[in-house]
């Protein structure tokens, strides 16, 4: 299911999405005009995780960590992006 960048995992919270901004933008270039303004969340994400790593180190797990951070993944996802929730048909 390859949609929103080349690796295909950029909808996708269970698995990180690897691409950089630049490819990400190339990617949607060729699919849709529209998604172009959604690549800023694929900035913010990385943004979000080193956030969430670097203060709650010191007192949580790091497998707390993730859990936190894929679900915020998942949240900031659908709350600016819910049309590309690719396994909701519209
Ligand atoms: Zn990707």
């Amino acid at each position: 299911m390859h949609q929103g960048c080349p690796c295909g995992y950029y909808t996708d919270s269970r698995k990180a999405c690897k691409c950089s901004p630049g490819k990400i933008q190339n990617y949607m270039n060729k699919i849709s005009g529209p998604l172009l303004d959604r690549i800023d969340i694929h900035i913010e994400l990385p943004a979000l995780k080193y956030k969430e790593l670097s203060q709650r180190e010191e007192n949580e797990s790091s497998d707390i960590i993730k859990a936190r951070v894929e679900k915020a993944r998942v949240i900031q996802r659908q709350r600016l992006n819910p049309k590309v929730s690719l396994t909701m048909p519209r």
